[in-house]
């Protein structure tokens, strides 16, 4: 792992830019490698998430790693973190002077891997890309738009794991969208190799899949 990447968890750990950190365990930046071409983004960590140090460990986390498993890659291919590290207490929303302060946290993590794909996880983590979005109107609809460098960058919004988890009309959607990845994957370096990059710069795009 780069140094930079070691700094950005050292400052995460230590942070006490915002209330969140009071009555915390642990701190929880993310887990996975840097090298990831898939960058998976949640909400913030729940109680599971707060005692080990680590992102969706709990029971939507059992059912995001099987759905990753599932189209043949594991956590350690991947890249796996949250909107905000700290646990809100008692599992509410996190507000949203807590998400301005955590936020350049987010920012090196995007920054230090590049990721081809970012998948945002529920509607909060979706609209801080993309927002005005409706979730139930948008979800496994990959778009091409502006990241947060200003550059272009593909995002994949999906249902929260823990909304799905008990919800089998959800679940299925989950599941089903979650299988776009590796086919987006196919696509979005089809497109870079065939130096499409250029032309797609100057607009929005959905991209199919
Ligand atoms: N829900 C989230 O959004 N993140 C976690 O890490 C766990 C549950």
């Amino acid at each position: 792992m780069s140094e930079s990447y070691e700094k950005l968890r050292s400052d995460v750990v230590a942070c006490k830019n915002c209330r969140l950190f009071e009555g915390t365990n642990n701190a929880v930046p993310g887990e996975g490698t840097i090298k990831a071409d898939v960058l998976f983004i949640g909400e913030a960590p729940g109680k599971d998430e707060d005692l080990q140090g680590k992102p969706f460990v709990g029971a939507a986390g059992k059912f995001l790693t099987k759905m990753i498993e599932s189209i043949g890659l594991t956590r350690d291919d991947v890249y796996i973190t949250n909107i905000v590290k700290h646990r809100p207490p008692n599992n509410r929303d996190p507000l949203d002077d807590e998400v301005e302060a955590c936020w350049p946290f987010l920012v090196r993590q995007i920054e230090i891997i590049k990721p081809k794909l970012i998948v945002t996880l529920g509607r909060h983590s979706m609209n801080r890309f993309m927002p005005g979005l409706k979730i139930s109107n948008v979800h496994g609809r990959a778009k091409r738009t502006k990241g947060i460098d200003g550059n272009m960058q593909v995002f994949l919004p999906l249902y929260h794991p823990a909304s799905a988890l008990y919800n089998p009309g959800l679940r299925d959607t989950l599941i089903r969208d979650m299988h776009k990845i590796p086919i987006l994957l196919k696509k979005i370096e089809e497109s870079a190799a065939a130096g499409k990059e250029g032309d797609l710069k100057a607009d929005e795009e959905t991209i199919a899949v």
